[in-house]
């Protein structure tokens, strides 16, 4: 078990936090929304790290925070609606959903597989200070663990995660206690995904323009796949695979390879010494790789259904089903 430390909000407490970051760990911190539970964006074993801590089941796109509009720029596209919403509401309690850029470096992960980034600039300056430090984007979903309330101040996130995190920076209160409202603009008409600190009349003033609603399917049609929630592959996926059939891809979990081995048109395997962090770390750029070989179908070696591998074999499944 970690010993969580407590940092101060000082020069020297940010610095410590940002060193933290950088080298994998998990660093909670606060917004003006609530605490966030921050790793390195860029780096997806980072990134598993947030879901074993908070107990995630399942693997959803992070929100990527970062410093300011122009490291937001490396990261996603900004169409001439994304700009103006960006330059009104940040930094402040809005994410922007839009499409990544060649030059993105936020992991797939954090992405949960998706071509699209969520990216918010927050504006308590604490959050600021860190962000600056770090030099990095970072991931941060709320600093609770799965199923609890989203936590507003230091006491919270320690009841939640002590000894599950590096470390927690001690900025007192946050004000807002409400989660940041994301918008989607990838095309067509900007879509409200989550209402939250900025309101939305004040979004479609600005825009003059009303947001759409609602999931896929709206009457303005987004650039395809886009909007979907969850990554799928095209190959259709089998799961709990005990062997690879002709012509199959293969997805491999742990030492012992499958049957039928030299039949496969391409495998890649999570982890060999079957670690579930670093299998969770590949898990979608992996399948996206066995997707472009081709295959059909992509075989899937049977994932212990422990601590992440709850997540993992959520997304599988999921990926199995949606066809
Ligand atoms: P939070 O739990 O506050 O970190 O918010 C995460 C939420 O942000 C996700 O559940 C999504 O609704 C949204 N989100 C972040 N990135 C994306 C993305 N690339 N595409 C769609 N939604 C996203
Ligand atoms: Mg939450």
């Amino acid at each position: 078990m970690l010993r969580t430390a407590r940092l101060t909000a000082d020069e020297a407490g940010l610095a410590e936090a940002a060193t933290i970051l950088k080298r994998g760990g998990l660093v909670a911190f606060p917004t003006e929304t609530v605490y966030g539970l921050g790793a390195d964006a860029t780096n997806a074993e980072a990134v598993a790290g947030i879901y074993a801590a908070k107990d995630r089941p399942s693997f959803n796109p992070l929100i990527s925070h970062v410093e300011s509009l122009k490291a937001a720029k490396i990261q996603g596209i900004f169409d001439e609606t994304a700009r103006k919403l960006a330059e009104a509401f940040w930094p402040g309690p809005l994410t922007l959903v839009v499409p990544v850029a060649p030059t993105c470096t936020v992991s797939d992960l954090a992405r949960a597989g998706l071509d699209s980034v969520g990216l918010r600039v927050p504006a308590h300056p604490l959050a600021h200070d860190l962000l600056a430090a770090t030099g990095r984007p970072v991931a941060a979903p709320s600093a609770n663990r799965s199923g609890r309330v989203s936590p507003t101040d230091p006491d919270h996130v320690l009841s939640d995660l002590d000894g599950r995190i590096d470390a927690v920076v001690d900025g007192g209160a946050s004000d807002v206690g409400v989660e940041s409202t994301i918008v989607a603009c990838l095309g067509g008409t900007p879509r409200l995904l989550r209402p939250g600190g900025v309101p939305r009349e004040a979004i479609e003033a600005l825009i003059r323009q009303r947001l759409d609603t609602g999931s896929e399917g709206g009457k303005s049609p987004l650039a395809p796949g886009m909007l979907a929630s969850h990554y799928a592959p095209r190959a259709q996926v089998r799961l709990n695979a005990a062997e690879i059939r002709p012509g199959e891809a293969a997805l491999l979990f742990g030492p012992t390879p499958l049957q039928g081995n030299e039949q496969a048109k391409a495998q890649l395997n999570l982890s060999k010494n079957g670690d579930l962090k670093e299998a969770a770390a590949h898990l979608f750029s992996y399948l996206r790789q066995l997707d472009a070989s081709g295959a059909r179908t992509i075989a899937v070696a049977p994932i212990p259904e422990t601590g992440l591998g709850e997540a993992i074999n959520d997304r599988l499944r999921r990926a199995a089903a949606e066809r």
